[in-house]
């Protein structure tokens, strides 16, 4: 058996292990296969064709629909206490397949199993968190002039849907699901149509963990089939989409059209920003994580890196070299680094935009033929992207403006503290950030001017579950993660009770 065969047999081996061999919509417990048109996924490390499954249609997304609806209403009417207990075993059991999950998703998508590892972690920690939630959803009493005793509740909107796309299924997947749970929504989770596979298990773990029938489920499928259905379909009470801006538009305007309020977390072009006076080992380092790891598909990627006047060569040589050393080789293996490009079309667009940024005037500051581990080996056939760091990125380069979703940075100098905000806000984007610096001052001036929904100081990349994220501008709106998201995922209902039994009939003030 040569190597080649070998990376397709890995991945179906994996669905096999996972989901028996069949990816389909989890519904109600059970996998459904669908009928409509077949979508082929490829294994990223290699170029190889892997396994199709057949997209469900409308059809088989208002069958889930119908599912979801009946799960609402069994979830809502649970006791909190009992469904925060479900969610507690929930984490569990993924704490317990973490390793599984994993494996799966860096078999089938090609993610470093270095980073799945963390994220399948990551997961676990999400429902641990929210279950936290589930029993302290509460109103408040409100004051109001008059005999009344006025009060509020929240209440789940019911079905939410959840649309993800393909850098991150699982972590999205989780990141999506744990908090409208503990809000005492059902949930309907749509992957990417790329990668599907680890959505559909993490489900079936969370089912298997006491997560009753219809309240976790999953739609695999097209966008233009499933996706459309699901985020106009009037029994959906809200959508969560993360994705690219152009989709986030559409499925924003799509539902809103019938009626159904939207969380959009989009793309970003975010800038990282260094100072002459940075610790300049750490900042190097914070840089390369920033773009490089997941191989840049990574929404917060730190994709502009603008450096102060003076440090400019120096800096930008010790990124390089740290860029250059990072390891390329199969996802599988625990020590690789940074791995492929997930799907062939985005592999196309991320070569076309680093021949745009060179076309516009940058220059590549990294090598770009693929080191030996991949040319030399069965991977040579696959969706590699040599980490790529390119300078004189200025504001007129297309690849300012333009996020590339892939291992790619456009650096550039600035001479002060002005100009570098001024940068930092010239796109439309306003997901990320960070300021390298150890001027204690001017990292809080910074971090306030910088228009974006997440910032770091000193660091990169940091989030978790319990803090919220989102977008300013082009990246969206909503926060689907912190202690906020209780509020995204409900609505507010204010209840009146007259505490005097004379209170007028016909009150003299309407509404
Ligand atoms: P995409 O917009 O192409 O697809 C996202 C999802 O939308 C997929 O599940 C797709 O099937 C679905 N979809 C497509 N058309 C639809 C329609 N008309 N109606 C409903 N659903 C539809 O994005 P992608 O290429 O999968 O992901 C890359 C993008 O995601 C990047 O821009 C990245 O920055 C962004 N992203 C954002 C975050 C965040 O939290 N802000 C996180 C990860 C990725």
């Amino acid at each position: 058996m040569n190597h080649a065969t070998s990376s397709a047999l890995t991945a179906r081996e994996a669905i096999q292990r996972a989901l028996n061999g069949e990816i389909g919509a989890f519904v109600d417990g059970r996998i459904l296969t669908g009928s409509g048109d077949v979508v082929p996924l490829t294994v990223a490390a290699t170029g190889e064709s892997m396994v199709g499954y057949c997209d469900p249609d409308v059809e088989g997304a208002r069958e889930v629909v119908e599912s979801s609806v009946r799960g609402a209403a069994l979830w809502a009417a649970t006791d909190p206490f009992e469904r925060a207990a479900i969610l507690r075993q929930v984490s569990r059991a993924i704490g317990e397949h973490a390793e599984e999950l994993a494996q799966l998703e860096s078999a089938t998508i090609g993610k470093t199993l270095r980073d799945a590892r963390v994220e399948a972690a990551k997961i676990s920690e999400m429902f641990g968190y929210y279950s936290g939630w589930a029993d302290k959803v509460m109103g408040q009493t409100i004051p109001v002039p008059g005999n009344w005793h006025t009060y509020t509740e929240r209440v789940p909107y019911g079905v939410v849907v959840a649309i993800t796309p393909w850098n991150a299924p699982m972590f999205t997947a989780g990141w999506n699901a744990a908090a409208p749970l503990a809000a005492g929504n059902a949930v309907i989770l749509k992957p990417s149509e790329f990668t599907p596979v680890s959505t559909v298990r993490l489900a079936q773990i969370a089912h298997g963990a006491g997560l009753p029938d219809g309240v976790f489920n999953v739609a695999v499928g097209l966008g233009r089939t499933v996706g459309v259905t699901l985020t106009t379909d009037p029994r959906v009470g809200k959508v969560s989409f993360i994705g690219s801006v152009a989709t986030g538009r559409r499925v924003g305007i799509a539902a809103a059209g019938a009626g159904i309020p939207t969380i959009l977390e989009l793309g970003g072009k975010s800038a990282n920003i260094v100072f002459a006076d940075a610790d300049l080992d750490r900042a190097s380092d914070g840089a390369v994580a920033a773009i490089f790891s997941a191989a840049g598909q990574s929404c917060v990627a730190g994709s502009r890196l603008l450096v102060q006047r003076g440090i400019n060569d120096e800096f930008l040589a010790l990124v390089a070299e740290k860029a250059a050393r990072l390891r390329m080789g199969d996802p599988l293996d625990p020590s690789t680094e940074v791995g492929p490009i997930i799907t062939p079309a985005q592999f196309d667009v991320v070569r076309s935009l680093i021949a745009r940024g060179i076309d516009d005037g940058a220059v590549r500051l990294t090598a770009s033929e693929l080191p030996g581990e991949i040319t030399g080996s069965h991977l040579a056939g696959g969706q590699w992207v040599r980490p790529t760091l390119l300078d004189g990125v200025t504001p007129n380069n297309r690849l300012e403006t333009t996020e590339v979703f892939g291992p790619v940075v456009g650096a550039d100098v600035f001479d002060n503290e002005e100009q570098a905000i001024a940068r930092a806000n010239g796109t439309d984007f306003g997901l990320a950030g960070a300021v390298w610096t150890e001027n204690v001052s001017r990292a809080h001036r910074v971090a306030r001017a910088v228009r974006a929904g997440t910032f770091w100081v000193n660091a990169y990349k940091n989030i978790h579950v319990a803090a919220p994220f989102g977008g300013f501008g082009d990246s969206g709106h909503g926060r689907s993660s912190g202690p906020g998201a209780i509020d995204e995922y409900t609505q507010i209902k204010a209840i009146w009770v007259p505490t005097q039994t004379a209170a007028a009939p016909f009150p003299s003030l309407t509404y």
